[in-house]
């Protein structure tokens, strides 16, 4: 009889390599974690190799490898866009640590894992579209239609973070509050990116009232009505809402599983799901705008799956 092996999971991020192993019953174990060698293909190449060798025990010859990380995958040609981790950028990454590990190897963008994660297992379970949204300290995403994860060209999609949208006014309480477009590192100017994430969110306290806070710190000013604080956060709905709503209109997604560290924020996803619902065509009965299952890990259990649809 012939058995489900188990799938290695890798996440790669900024700063860390995490090893893990979804079993047949889609369960994850965390097995490892190390700083990652972010600059050398030979010192990232020869820890992934030992990471796996030292728990090889968890797996078998036929388990495949299931990456998810932070950066782009090419379509057609297979290669990394991951400025940040100049190790593997530019790299086919999946063909390289197949030949070297003599096993299958699949690579995906984290968001898009994610998404995937939370469309098959997670707070999208049952829907047929859905977007995932990741508020971290930036804004990325993600499309999950018919449990499939849909790769656009060049390997971009949900990136509804970037596109010159953000509003240049927003009315509160019957003042109206003017900001500026601030250019982003995509190259345009007015990108959500530059107000939406935990990072987007400290910018925008600054340029509305010229203090430096955390984001953590804003968000339990709010939560404690201190002015300044509630300000912003007002501010940040409606900046944020607008393109999530228009999102949501584009893609016909029924449900927004939402991804990275603002998502464990329960009052503010409450809040953004409110004033998501204001803006989107047709409104719905259940909360459009959800924390994800999988807010840690959920890259890796998408990948995992992926590897399984892909097998
Ligand atoms: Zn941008």
């Amino acid at each position: 009889m012939s058995t489900t092996p188990a799938v290695i999971c890798l996440d790669l991020g900024g700063s860390f390599v995490k090893l893990g192993v979804m079993d047949a019953q889609q369960q994850l174990t965390i097995l490892d974690q190390q700083k990652i060698p972010a600059d050398s293909w030979p010192d990232f190449t020869a820890l992934v190799s030992r990471m796996i060798q030292q728990h090889q025990l968890h797996f078998s010859t036929d388990s495949p490898l299931a990456i998810s990380t932070a950066g782009i995958v090419a379509p057609d040609s297979g290669e990394m866009f991951a400025s940040n981790i100049p190790a593997f950028h530019q790299r086919n990454l999946s063909q390289a640590l197949g030949e070297l590990l003599q096993r299958k190897v699949i690579v995906h963008n984290d968001a898009d894992c994610f998404t995937l994660a939370e469309a098959q297992a997670g707070v999208g379970k049952g829907h047929k579209v859905v977007f995932g949204a990741i508020i971290g300290s930036g804004v990325g995403g993600g499309l999950v239609a018919d449990g499939r994860i849909i790769t656009g060209q060049n390997g971009l999609t949900g990136e509804w973070g970037h596109g010159p949208i953000t509003l240049t006014e927003v009315d509160i309480e019957g003042e109206t509050i003017r900001l500026p477009r601030q250019p982003c590192p995509c190259g345009q100017k007015g990108c959500l990116d530059s107000y939406g994430g935990a990072r987007g969110l400290e910018n925008l306290h600054r340029t509305l009232h010229d203090v430096n806070a955390s984001s953590l710190d804003i968000i339990a000013g709010w939560q404690q009505q201190e002015v300044q604080a509630n300000r912003t956060i007002q501010v940040w709905l409606q900046l944020v809402s607008q393109p999530l709503a228009y999102t949501i209109n584009i893609t016909g997604a029924s449900l927004v599983a939402v991804g990275g560290g603002l998502a464990s924020v329960t009052a503010l996803m409450e809040a953004l799901n409110e004033e998501v619902q204001r803006y989107v065509l047709r409104s719905t009965q259940h909360p459009l705008v959800v924390p994800g299952a999988f807010a840690h890990n959920g890259g890796m259990i998408g990948a995992a799956l992926l590897a399984r649809q892909v097998a």
